[in-house]
């Protein structure tokens, strides 16, 4: 189990954490390797329930929107100020940096910051990183993570324009966001349940965990009609729920 890659949901609400959950963060976890992606409000309190924070090997971040990244200033508090954690590698857009570094003013030396992109390959202990732009208003960088010949493929936020490329071949777990009522579809720059279902499809995705969904939205009906569409089994992701990939 440990050596196996892993995904553990910190938080899974979209846009605003539903009462008592949290808003997009995960563990992605390979052969003693840990690594946070994304970490929403609400996901640093739950991180603590399955990693020690001595032993998180590095933070990816998504994009700038405050759902995904601001639980790093008090993550940073807990390291700088408490636990005396130094030198944690933060990957991010060049965005999200300018807006951490506003927030937290001194990254150093909790935090070593590097800016990445699409293309750009990231090895972090077991865990290797791919990104590819997706269709959102700010940069966004979707995920992939493989390790032992398994891979993950994580959305981030994206509207139906993103194609995954070569981040979408032999994905085993398509992590999506599913944050749209059918009838908001094309509105903005987000994902329908059906819309997550035919990314799936598309991408020949060996299991679908739907995330992202927005408080009010009913899971269950996110899950039929992204499971009509993908013709395959869907999750709905839930806070703590852990996925061996
Ligand atoms: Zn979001
Ligand atoms: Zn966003």
């Amino acid at each position: 189990m440990d050596d196996a890659l892993s995904l553990t949901v910190l938080g899974c609400s979209g846009t605003y954490p539903a009462p008592g959950g949290a808003c997009s963060g995960y563990l992605v976890r390979a052969g003693g390797t840990t690594v946070a992606v994304d970490l929403g409000p609400g996901t640093f309190a739950n991180l603590q329930a399955h990693v020690d924070p001595a032993a998180l090997d590095a933070v990816v971040l998504t994009h700038e929107h405050p759902d995904h990244w601001l639980d790093l200033p008090v993550l940073r508090n807990a390291f700088r100020y408490v636990l005396d954690i130094r030198d944690v590698p933060v990957y991010g857009t060049a965005a999200t940096e300018r807006l951490a570094t506003t927030l937290i003013e001194e990254l150093d030396p909790t935090l070593v910051w590097h800016t990445v992109g699409p293309g750009e390959p990231v090895e972090i202990g077991g865990l290797r990183f791919r990104f590819g732009l997706t269709d959102h208003p700010v940069e966004t960088l979707a995920v992939r993570a493989e390790a032992g010949g398994r891979t993950l493929l994580y959305s981030a936020d994206t509207g139906p324009a993103w194609d995954p490329g070569d981040l979408g071949r032999d994905v085993d777990v398509l992590l999506c966001e599913a944050s749209l009522r059918p009838e908001h579809e094309d509105q903005v720059q987000h994902l329908s349940a059906r819309q997550a279902g035919t990314l799936a499809r598309t991408v020949g995705a060996g299991h679908l965990v739907l995330t992202h969904i927005v408080p009010g939205i009913d899971p269950d009906t996110q899950r039929a009609a992204a499971e009509s569409a993908y013709g395959g089994d869907v999750s709905v992701a839930t806070t703590g729920a852990v996925f061996t990939i």
